[in-house]
């Protein structure tokens, strides 16, 4: 029995084709900048963005962390989403190891934050305030994909407090692909874009950092502090060069996946279903069912973490076929389940 892993779209693989560009990968010292592959994956992701520069790093979270301390220096604030991985789910990296003052701010249901809340959080220049510096922006950001006309509205908001706008694009590609929008022109809204090459695009790990060239350079120093400069990452960087030719298209495939998903489940009238717009599916389930339905999904080989709000993630290594099998467990489930 295939085991189909819906916990994150962390979970998928290397594939055969791009362990063969990895294993064929020509490397050097990038702490020495010789790494010709990762130089070549910088290259290549900041020219998909249309920024100057980009900085490979071996994560997300290392990511947006190097990004804020470039952006702030220490006393600085960044307005970020009470639900954005920056502030939510990074240890609190930015306030422990930046001395960056997070401002929080709650996301409204489709995940923006009210313009008039970040305006309202934008601190005058008094000693009593730290200093506002930037804002953090998560696309997507739970699976949903941030409005283009509202990021341009927090562009010019940007721009009239001169604050530096960041995007967590850990998921850039997605928003890219659903929207039919250039990744170009969805980063153009901002001074700095973190993309991920290991969730859906299917890479074993990194990140790659793109913004002006003085900025990157600052977040190259953060980056060798924080410990992430590694040697022969050529091995890594040719994974996502990989993944960037031949996976990024496919992300379509993934949306439909979850869409296929939800259509399924929805059939079961336990189940809420919450439409999904990209590769990410919330389904609430009855909290008397979710003790007993993790154990079944578990014993027929689906890996989920199942509570109140369950959360299934397609990609790379989830096939239609799979699909159906997971509505089908799920049916299989409820079928013998007093309602
Ligand atoms: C996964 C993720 C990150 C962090 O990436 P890691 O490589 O896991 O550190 C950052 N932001 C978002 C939105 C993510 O989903």
């Amino acid at each position: 029995m295939k085991r189909i892993d819906l916990r994150s779209d962390t979970v998928t693989r290397p594939t055969a084709a791009m362990r063969a560009a990895m294993a064929s990968a020509e490397v050097g010292d990038d702490v020495f900048g010789d790494d010709p592959t990762v130089n070549a994956l910088q290259e290549k992701m900041a020219d998909m963005v249309g920024m100057e520069a980009g900085l490979f790093l071996p994560s997300g979270t290392q990511s947006n962390l190097c990004a804020l301390m470039a952006h702030c220096a220490r006393g600085d604030e960044y307005i970020v989403g009470q639900n954005a991985h920056t502030y939510k789910y990074e240890g609190g990296g930015a306030a422990v190891l930046g001395s960056i003052q997070p401002q929080p701010i709650e996301n409204a249901l489709d995940g923006t934050i009210p313009l008039e809340k970040i305006r309202a959080a934008v601190k005058p220049d008094d000693s009593h305030f730290a200093i506002t510096r930037l804002i953090a922006l998560e696309n997507t950001i739970g699976g949903m994909v941030i409005p283009e006309s509202y990021m341009a509205e927090v562009s010019a908001l940007a721009k009239a407090h001169s604050l530096g706008m960041h995007l967590d694009g850990a998921r850039l590609f997605n928003a890219a692909v659903k929207t039919q929008r250039s990744a170009k022109k969805i980063c153009g809204y901002f001074d700095s874009v973190s993309v991920c090459l290991s969730k859906g695009l299917g890479a074993p790990a990194g990140s790659v950092l793109c913004g002006r060239k003085p900025l990157i350079k600052r977040a190259q120093r953060h980056r060798k502090m924080l410990g992430g400069g590694m040697r022969q990452a050529g091995i890594l960087a040719a994974a996502g060069i990989y993944a960037l030719d031949h996976h990024v298209d496919r992300l379509q495939e993934d949306h439909e996946n979850a869409m296929r998903l939800a259509g399924g489940l929805a059939g079961i009238n336990t189940l809420t279903v919450h439409m999904p717009q990209t590769n990410i599916l919330f389904v609430d389930v009855r909290s008397a069912d979710v003790a007993a339905l993790q154990a079944y999904l578990e014993r027929n080989g689906i890996i989920t973490i199942v509570g109140p709000r369950t959360r299934l993630v397609t990609h790379l290594d989830v096939d239609t076929a799979d699909v159906q099998r997971v509505v089908d467990v799920f049916a299989a489930f409820y079928a013998g389940r007093v309602s």
